[in-house]
C-alpha cells in the first residue's frame, strides 16, 4: 500500500486529504473532486517512527553518561 498526501492542482481549490492506494501509479492518476488531478506532496508516517527510536536511544544514552560520571564525582 501507498500512503501519500496529496493537493489539488488547482490554486482555488487547493483541497488538501491523505490517500492510501495499491500502487504508486494509482495514487498519481487520482482526481480531486472538483475535477482537476491532485499533486503528491509528501509521505506522512513513513518516517516518523524510525525517527523517534533514534532520539529515544540518544536520550538514553546521554543519561547514562551522566549517571557514569556521578559515580565517579562520589568516589572521588
Ligand atoms: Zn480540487
Amino acid at each position: 500500500m501507498y500512503m501519500a498526501r496529496l493537493v489539488c492542482s488547482d490554486s482555488e481549490c487547493a483541497e488538501e486529504l491523505t490517500a492510501e492506494t495499491a500502487t504508486l501509479r494509482e495514487l498519481e492518476t487520482l482526481m480531486c473532486e472538483c475535477g482537476c488531478g491532485l499533486e503528491v506532496i509528501g509521505w506522512p508516517d513513513v518516517a516518523a517512527e524510525p525517527l523517534a527510536e533514534v532520539v529515544l536511544l540518544r536520550v538514553q544514552a546521554a543519561s547514562a553518561g551522566r549517571r557514569r560520571r556521578d559515580a565517579l564525582s562520589d568516589a572521588a
